[in-house]
């Protein structure tokens, strides 16, 4: 969760999706232990990373005090427990301050699980790993899922199982090699595959264009022509960009200038999508039933280069389709512009919505008994 210089907390998206789970199990008089994680502490104590914020925002947002704890197991915590009383609240101590929860130790995860009587999962966004509080704490007392996993879980699941068509999927993003099993599941049930972002330009590459400077991954462009013979003999329309643009470096204030694809410059690089581009794909996007995005077309960091990623953003959000949207980067685009909200369903998981969509099972979900 994004924190500010001075540890307030700069988005509590996730803190906010976490509240009809809690809500429901303290007003069903429910002691109520929470674990969470913050940040990358490597197993250590971070001052930095400690959860305090988090109980201080939580208290806000229930409109009453989060009792918060320095640690996560041992006799403290044990007495901490002990005392709670029906519908209190508990946070604990940022969970990977201890090396067995990444590592899903047994004896950690055994710790954890002795504090309560059932455990319920609402972490939808590490559901993919296989963590101490994640998975080994189901080894010890029963699993559920909370409220938040399972929309994720209900809304993810409808875009595998067939859902209104045309169902249009946009993937961008800086690579392909992280995207590549997507595509590949992608190509089996979408109509329509709009690729952009510096993952389009392999595929360029493959379809024999001079992509010039571009951020190419030449490890994969067998792996692009592959999929782009696979996509025409499955009948899916894949779409790449048909103008670019470009500029001299990596920079907001290089040169930019509009380009056919056919007409990369050699000492130039693609950083986001063309207008042409953008008038294609926004069509495309206008027509479907179902949407999912994942990834910016553009380096839309950068102002000069953002324009194809706000123009698609916006069309999604205009759009009556039923749509998904997952992706850290992505989210962060739909924030910028300001319509979260029109979108069906915005995933607090990248990673884990990517796996889930690619057919892998999530380790977090498969050891729940409701699953
Ligand atoms: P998400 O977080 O939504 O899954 P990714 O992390 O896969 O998205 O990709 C986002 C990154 O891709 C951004 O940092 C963006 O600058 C970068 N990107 C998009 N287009 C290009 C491009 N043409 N060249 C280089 N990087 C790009
Ligand atoms: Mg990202």
């Amino acid at each position: 969760m994004p924190l500010n210089e001075d540890r307030s907390i700069a988005d509590d998206t996730r803190i906010r999706a976490s509240l009809p789970t809690i809500r429901y199990l303290t007003d069903r008089g429910a002691k109520t232990i929470l674990v969470s994680h913050l940040g990358r502490p490597g197993g250590e104590q971070v001052e930095k990373l400690r959860m305090d914020p988090v109980a201080a925002r939580l208290g806000e947002l229930l409109g009453r005090v989060v009792d918060k704890l320095d640690d996560c197991i041992g006799p403290a915590v044990r007495d901490a427990v002990g005392r709670m009383r029906d519908g209190d609240i508990l946070l604990l101590e940022n969970v990977r301050f201890y090396p067995g929860e990444q590592k899903n130790d047994r004896q950690f995860a055994r710790e954890l699980a002795s504090l309560a009587d059932l455990y319920v999962n609402d972490a939808f966004g590490t559901a993919h790993r296989a963590h101490a509080s994640t998975r080994g704490v189901t080894e010890f007392i029963p699993g559920v899922a909370g409220l938040l996993l399972e929309k994720e879980l209900d809304v993810l699941g409808r875009l595998l199982s067939g859902s209104g068509r045309p169902f249009v999927a946009l993937i961008g993003g800086a690579k392909i090699a992280d995207k590549i099993n997507i595509l590949e599941s992608f190509l089996g049930r979408v109509d329509t595959l709009l690729i952009g972002g510096g993952m389009a330009n392999t595929f360029l590459k493959a379809k024999g264009l001079a992509v010039g400077k571009s951020l190419v991954e030449n490890d994969k462009v067998g792996r692009a022509r592959e999929l782009l013979d696979k996509a025409a003999e499955s009948n899916v329309r894949l779409l790449l960009p048909t103008d670019l643009v470009v500029a001299p470096a990596f920079s907001p204030d290089a040169e930019q200038k509009i380009v056919s694809v056919e007409a990369i410059p050699e000492d130039s690089m693609a950083l986001d999508i063309g207008p042409e581009t953008i008038g294609e794909f926004t069509k495309v996007i206008g027509e479907a039933r179902t949407l999912f995005w994942n990834g910016p077309v553009g380096v839309f960091e950068m102002e000069p280069f953002a324009r194809g990623t706000e123009a698609l953003a916006a069309a999604i959000a205009k759009s009556e389709a039923v749509s998904v949207v997952g992706g850290g980067d992505s989210v962060a685009a739909l924030k910028k512009l300001g319509v979260t909200e029109q979108i069906t369903h915005v995933s607090t998981g990248g990673g884990a919505s990517m796996e889930f969509l690619e057919g892998k099972g999530l380790p977090g979900v498969e050891a729940l008994q409701d699953k």
